[in-house]
């Protein structure tokens, strides 16, 4: 049976052991913005680096990029961001709480709902197809389109002072200030990207001249993107700025379809390659309905989160739109030249089109969040006393836990401390992240340490001054067996590729 706490759980956990906090929590914190501490730093960048190496390092036909956040204005206008990413916003007039109306629970239209106001049992007729989420009321507010991307301006200018003195002295309609306003503040707009997407296909031509790719072929990015969100929701499942995983993958029209069936399957198995529970993640096509004007197919990685089922990352197959779109707006030729392809017009050796796109989209820090409730584990046992203690563990995959190995003085003295610092340091020449830690008794180290999910420790006792070996303990199994000092690292290394 799942925990209905495991939510409080393990956001309580994060900020105990370093790996969440809200921004800005001095000034009582900011709306939907997150800090990563020194676990959940390391947590995010093993996520990442773990995505990067089997996008990138792993293949041979998808190379990366690292593009500017803030991208020209017209990019934003081609892809459609500036007509159409908006959410749409509905207040409840009960309760007044502000919500997305794609995100509401559904009702039957003109069914009789049941909701409270001011603590009063009432009933009314749904004339919507949801109500809201807060108190159930069907009384709401029209819907209004909310465009989701920050807007700031480029350049030394300061546009609302131009506005001010454009505006002194003059009797305008609200209408009329809007209009001047919006003219302006535009020559000098730029958006903070919603997505990372965008630069690979701005980029396409240069990146695929520049190594001389050939299709298929992909670009991958990662990187921070922000969105203004409505709704804020489940901790850092959706939060105003987080970190995305995206990579376009150029096809030739009419192979879009195996590569879509490809990339799903590809996805899916990665996520559950690092999962104590792969039955967790499933996959899910949308229907023709939800599809983006510009997708001719789609699916998400979902997971089981404590609230159900819900989008980890998403899988489109987007046409050759994107690449049309920005040829359109640039004036740029994004085609592409296959020499070896036979051009069906002609019959003739030499094709040139455009290419389709398969994107897989995910969102680190969604991922991140996912992994914490995947590890989170509390099992009943027995302290030294005989009483019956909680012992509460992350069970992060080796590969992604923020330290690999801790490495433990039993006391402080007799030489233990300098044979563990010595231990630490040949760990840290070979790049694999030890941590030192002589802080309190034996037992409040390991549970220190099964709490931030560090797989191994190390204990070094009076017997390793005698006979060079030390104890290794396991997180999972807190099953201890001595090794040599000398293979210590050995050892651990091969755990590591052990784990895959
Ligand atoms: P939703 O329907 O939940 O708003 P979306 O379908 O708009 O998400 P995409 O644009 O496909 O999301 O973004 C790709 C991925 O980026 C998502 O699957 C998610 O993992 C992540 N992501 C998107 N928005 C956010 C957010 N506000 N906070 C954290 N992660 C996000």
């Amino acid at each position: 049976m799942s925990d209905p706490d495991l939510m409080q759980k393990v956001i309580s956990l994060a900020k105990r052991r370093g790996f969440v906090f809200q921004s800005s929590e001095i000034y009582g914190g900011l709306k939907s913005c997150y800090d990563y501490g020194p676990m959940g730093a390391e947590l995010k960048r093993n996520i990442m680096a773990e995505w990067w190496r089997s996008m990138v390092y792993e293949r041979e036909d998808i190379v990366g990029l690292d593009a500017s956040i803030i991208m020209h204005p017209k990019v934003w206008q081609a892809s459609g961001h500036v007509a159409n990413f908006s959410d749409p916003l509905v207040d409840c007039l009960a309760c007044r709480v502000r919500f997305r109306a794609d995100k509401a629970p559904k009702v039957e239209k003109g069914s009789e709902v049941a909701y409270k106001k001011e603590g009063k049992a009432l009933r009314a007729t749904a004339n919507r197809s949801y109500v809201c989420p807060a108190c159930g009321s069907p009384e709401l507010s029209e819907e209004r389109r909310f465009n989701l991307m920050f807007r700031t301006f480029l350049g030394p200018v300061d546009p609302v002072g131009a506005l001010a003195d454009k505006l002194a002295g003059r009797s305008l309609s609200a209408q009329e200030i809007r209009e001047i306003a919006e003219g302006e503040l535009a020559p000098a707009t730029v958006y903070l990207r919603p997505e990372t997407a965008q630069a690979m296909f701005v980029q396409f031509e240069n990146v695929q001249q520049s190594l001389s790719l050939k299709v298929p072929f992909g670009i991958a990015q990662q990187g921070r993107s922000f969105r203004n969100e409505v709704t804020v929701e489940h901790f850092i499942f959706r939060s105003c700025e987080f970190e995305q995983m995206e990579m376009e993958f150029f096809v030739k029209p009419g192979t879009q379809k195996e590569w879509l069936a490809y990339w799903t399957e590809q996805r899916l198995g990665w996520y559950r390659r690092f999962s104590n529970r792969p039955e967790d993640f499933r996959l899910r096509q949308h229907a023709k309905d939800e599809l983006a004007h510009y997708a001719e197919d789609c699916y998400d990685v979902e997971y089981r989160y404590p609230w159900g089922y819900d989008e980890l990352e998403g899988i489109a197959s987007r046409t050759d739109y994107d690449l049309k779109q920005h040829a359109k707006f640039s004036g740029k030729d994004l085609s592409y030249f296959d020499p070896a392809e036979t051009d069906p017009a002609t019959g003739k050796v030499g094709r040139r089109y455009v290419p389709y796109v398969i994107e897989p989209a995910a969102g680190a820090t969604r991922a991140l969040l996912v992994y914490l409730l995947d590890a989170y584990c509390e099992e009943q046992g027995q302290d030294a006393k005989g009483e019956a203690k909680t012992r509460v563990l992350l069970k992060l995959h080796p590969r992604l836990a923020p330290i690999k190995v801790a490495v433990l003085p039993l006391v402080r003295k007799d030489g233990m401390p300098e044979a563990a610092r010595a231990i630490v340091s040949e760990f840290l020449k070979s790049g694999v992240k030890a941590k030192y830690d002589d802080n309190t008794a034996i037992g409040k180290r390991y549970a220190r340490h099964d709490e931030v999910g560090t797989p191994w420790c190390l204990t070094v006792d009076g017997q390793t001054l005698q006979d060079g070996t030390v104890t290794l303990r396991d997180r999972d199994t807190t099953a201890q067996r001595r090794i040599k000092v000398a293979e210590a690292r050995q050892t651990i290394q091969d755990l590591l590729n052990r784990a895959g």
